[in-house]
């Protein structure tokens, strides 16, 4: 399959770039498969795991939200964080699910749920991206 060009950028700085085939990501309206030549197109991300595929490799970066960017030959991810597995520091994100769902548990109102639950699945985000690398 022919390969493109993928970066994800944050407000700090480039956090990942390749040559790939296939990019899979969860955009607000649903899952999108992004190969060569794919119609140009601007959506908004969910908090989730990209993956990022080459061959039998597959690179995984945990995105907050953040915008997908598609062009013919060029995907951009620019989200408020993204992190590689080397990147993650796994107890801050262990900690960061436990306080979000103690949150969650206590809750008062809609907007510290909201939050509450965002953390959580930026934290889960983490975990999972983590785990599939070591
Ligand atoms: P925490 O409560 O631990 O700060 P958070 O989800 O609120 O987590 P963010 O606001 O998404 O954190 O991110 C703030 C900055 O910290 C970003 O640069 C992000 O890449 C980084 N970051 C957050 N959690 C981790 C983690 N577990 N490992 C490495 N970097 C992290």
């Amino acid at each position: 399959m022919r390969t493109y060009e993928v970066s994800v950028v944050t407000p700090d700085g480039p956090v990942y770039s390749s040559e790939v085939e296939m990019v899979i990501a969860k955009t607000k309206g649903g899952e999108l498969g992004i190969l060569y030549g794919h119609i140009p197109l601007v959506a908004p991300l969910e908090v989730g795991a990209v993956q990022f595929k080459n061959g039998e490799k597959t690179d995984l970066v945990a995105v907050s939200e953040g915008i997908l960017e598609v062009r013919p030959e060029q995907v951009t991810i620019l989200a408020q964080a993204a992190e590689t597995p080397e990147q993650i520091d796994i107890r801050r994100a262990e900690e960061a699910k436990r306080r979000a769902e103690s949150r969650l548990k206590s809750s008062q109102d809609d907007i510290d749920f909201k939050r509450a639950e965002l953390a959580l699945k930026r934290a889960m985000t983490r975990i999972d991206v983590y785990k599939h690398h070591s």
